[in-house]
């Protein structure tokens, strides 16, 4: 027998984007899909799992969170800037 589970429809309040925080899981396979400016926000820290820190290009800092999030004006929405190219852990994510 098999059960069908219905996925949640997304709500966009963004909260599992604000609690990926300062990093996120990206594949080869993400990473091919950048373009430039995408790719030149995410530094690779751990090789070996494939996780990058988000980054401000331009400094070289660290930033606390995903730059690619953006709060609709003035809706308590949200967009994902990246979305075509997102990488598989976001488009993977289980909202529960
Ligand atoms: S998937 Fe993310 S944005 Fe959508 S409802 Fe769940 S927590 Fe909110
Ligand atoms: S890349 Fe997009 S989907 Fe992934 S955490 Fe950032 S805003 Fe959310």
């Amino acid at each position: 027998m098999i059960f069908m589970v219905e996925k949640k429809s997304c709500q966009r309040c963004g909260k599992c984007c604000k609690e990926c925080f300062n990093t996120v899981v990206v594949t080869y396979e993400d990473y091919d899909r950048f373009d430039d400016e995408t790719k030149s926000y995410f530094m690779l820290v751990n090789p070996e799992d494939g996780i990058y820190e988000f980054i401000d290009p331009d400094s070289g800092n660290m930033l606390n969170e995903c730059p690619f999030l953006e709060k609709i004006e003035n809706e308590s929405i949200y967009k994902c800037q990246i979305y075509d190219m997102r990488p598989n852990s976001c488009r993977n994510y289980y909202c529960k």
